[in-house]
């Protein structure tokens, strides 16, 4: 399992790490010794996963290629780096982050609708975003805040109108989503007939990560497990076999509507058992081989 995350060091200068043959390395400092060897020097810095993405670099083959090269000239002992981390966001600055409304059949039942016929879908502020470990703010007077746990995909290559088939080949990989949701200022938009982006966007809201895995490393999409718990109990389970629409044919409907680019991240819906959140409480979202996604709640 190859996966990438982004961290702090010591010295608070994001840099990235990435799981490779069962270890963690320090892939900014690997990279700049790599680009000596191999590029004359010439390339980029890696600090952040985002530009790895929009340099089409996000691949399994990278990363296993600089690990290859260096390990001939060097030993990688220096390049270790040992748990815990400062996570922060894998993806810092989407351009845009869609959300796929009612995409598993029982969720859409228990908040009173029916399963769609095509692809919902809406917005969350990017300013919503928040890291592995760190803390979601309930905000006053808005009522109950629901969890909602998702499969989250970031876009790799610039999408317009592409075909469900192949849609793949336009994503760069997969990471965890937790879309908090302000659920009874939500209800009382939608009465009204409003627009419900601001229950979705508070700051702290969009909590995503801790790892950002390459396609490549995820054989079987739409069988993975997902799991939301919350102080060590089960809220939601199910697994993306159930999803109404594949990711493929998400990618593709909603490039048909706006263009999707490298670093976009669309939240493919959330499975049923969505709840409320108090102060204190704990949660964990989990997708199988994607890792666990910790946020408390203040
Ligand atoms: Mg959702």
């Amino acid at each position: 399992m190859t996966r990438a995350f982004a961290y702090l060091s010591p010295k608070n200068i994001p840099q990235v790490g990435v799981e490779w043959d069962g270890k963690f390395y320090n892939f900014t400092q690997a990279w700049e010794i790599f680009k000596q060897i191999k590029l004359d020097g010439k390339a980029p810095e890696l600090g952040f996963i985002q530009i790895i993405v929009e340099l089409d670099l996000f691949h399994t083959e990278t990363f296993d290629e600089v690990f290859n090269t260096l390990r001939e000239y060097r030993p990688l002992n220096d390049l270790l780096l040992s748990p815990p981390f400062t996570f922060q966001v894998p993806i810092e600055r989407p351009q845009k982050i869609i959300c796929i409304g009612r995409n598993y059949r029982e969720h859409a039942k228990e908040l009173g609708n029916a399963a769609p016929s095509e692809p919902v879908f809406f917005a969350k502020a990017p300013s919503s975003l928040l890291a592995h470990e760190q803390t979601v703010r309930l905000p006053s007077g808005v009522g109950a805040v629901h969890h909602e746990i998702e499969l989250g995909v970031v876009i790799g290559k610039t999408a317009s109108n592409i075909a469900a088939d192949g849609a793949l080949d336009f994503v760069a990989g997969y990471t965890i989503l937790n879309d908090i949701t302000a659920r009874e200022l939500q209800k009382k938009d939608i009465a009204a007939g409003l627009p419900w982006f601001r229950a979705k966007s508070f700051d702290t809201f969009c909590p995503i990560g801790p790892y950002l895995i390459p396609r490549e490393s995820i054989a079987d999409l739409q069988n993975l497990n997902i799991e939301l718990r919350v102080n060590g109990k089960i809220r939601q389970e199910a697994s993306t076999a159930e999803m109404i629409f594949p990711v493929i044919e998400l990618v593709s409907f909603v490039s048909r509507f706006c263009t999707l680019y490298p670093g976009d991240i669309i939240a493919t819906g959330t499975p049923a058992g969505v709840g409320p959140l108090q102060s204190g409480d704990v949660m964990e979202g989990e997708i199988e081989g994607l890792g666990v996604l910790r946020n408390s709640i203040s």
